[in-house]
């Protein structure tokens, strides 16, 4: 092997990815919160910005959410959008993310006044920002909460549709067992129609069957953690053979008691088995790290080796919306940083 053990942490940090499950929100800091609860005058159920971290133990993914909806409360302008998007681009940056294609919840926000316009021209006006001054490409994939009904959605989905040029896909988040995609077939469908691309939690907590229906129903390109997939083996045979990938965040998956230990998860299995396994961070505020974070940790739990990594980068790029000239350039680069490392 070309990159030695010792190497292999910096050869991690330095390999040029791209990041294809971060949930916006779900990058908001406790410093951020506080910052924006105090100009923006909301009141917070937590003291200060320790007790709100302590609060960060999930049991499960409904425990996640229910903190996670509170911190999104002090998100009231443009400026606050701009504002968050921008302190996730630094990370992605620091991080040799060169494509990331960033979901939000536009429910969670215009449940609560927030009018749609704000969300996506704040989260649009950073992105545009990241790629001229960071040189991080980034795109917006609108989710969908999946625990409200698909009449919400709908209507969701109606109010989004004039700013349509300013994101690139439909996602589907939020808590999974009990609503199944298939509740999502006419947004979706609607969505597709007018061009919009389509990825799905699924997988995740719920059963195999979800990720059936997010590919049948929904026409989903990506399946979004799908590490139950394993239960199943010719569910299996159907992702590899229809080569349809995973965006995978182990360290999400600890926090939420998915897996009990990183050393458990099956991130390796997937790749033996023959599937498009990505890393990403899903919502790295919460789950104690950012991208390379989730690298580093489950590199070393699993002990995964330069040539998982390098699969895991190239999968990322070619997992991704990006045009095809643009994952050239990235394909480019990744082989180039290979090359001077030895590995290929
Ligand atoms: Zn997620």
């Amino acid at each position: 092997m070309a990159v030695s053990a010792e190497r292999l942490p910096d050869f991690l940090r330095g390999l040029p990815k791209a990041e294809l499950h971060i949930h916006i929100e779900g990058s908001l800091e406790p410093e951020l919160i506080f910052a924006m609860a105090e100009r923006n005058q909301v009141a917070l159920a937590y003291p200060d910005v320790a007790s709100l971290r302590a609060a960060y133990a999930f049991s499960d993914l409904q425990s996640f959410l229910d903190i996670y909806y509170a911190g999104a409360s002090v998100l009231l302008t443009e400026a606050d959008f701009f504002d968050m998007a921008w302190a996730y681009f630094l990370r992605a940056k620091a991080d040799n993310i060169l494509h990331s294609e960033l979901f939000f919840d536009p429910q969670t926000h215009t449940a609560r006044g927030v009018p749609m316009a704000t969300v996506i021209d704040g989260l649009r006006r950073a992105c545009d920002r990241a790629q001229i001054e960071l040189g991080v490409r980034a795109e917006l994939i609108l989710c969908f909460l999946r625990h409200l009904s698909e009449e919400d959605a709908l209507a969701t989905y109606e109010e989004a549709r004039p700013h349509r040029g300013k994101f690139i896909g439909v996602g589907l988040d939020s808590s999974e067992v009990g609503h199944p995609p298939e509740k999502f077939a006419r947004v979706f469908a609607q969505a597709r129609k007018d061009g919009l691309r389509a990825v799905a939690h699924a997988g995740e907590e719920g059963p195999p069957a979800y990720i059936w229906s997010a590919l049948d129903v929904l026409k989903a390109e990506r399946i979004d953690h799908g590490v139950q997939a394993l239960r199943d083996p010719a569910l299996v045979k159907r992702l590899a053979e229809e080569g349809v990938p995973l965006t995978v965040c182990p360290l999400s998956n600890i926090k939420l008691c998915v897996f009990k230990t990183l050393a458990e998860h099956n991130l390796r299995a997937l790749l033996d088995a023959g599937l498009i396994a990505t890393v990403n961070s899903d919502d790295p505020a919460y789950f104690g790290g950012y991208l390379n974070q989730n690298f580093l940790e489950t590199f070393d739990a699993l002990g995964l080796d330069a040539s998982h990594a390098a699969t895991l980068a190239r999968n990322s790029f070619n997992a991704s919306f990006a045009s095809a000239a643009q994952k050239r350039d990235d394909l480019d680069r990744l082989d180039a940083y290979l090359d001077q490392a030895g590995v290929r």
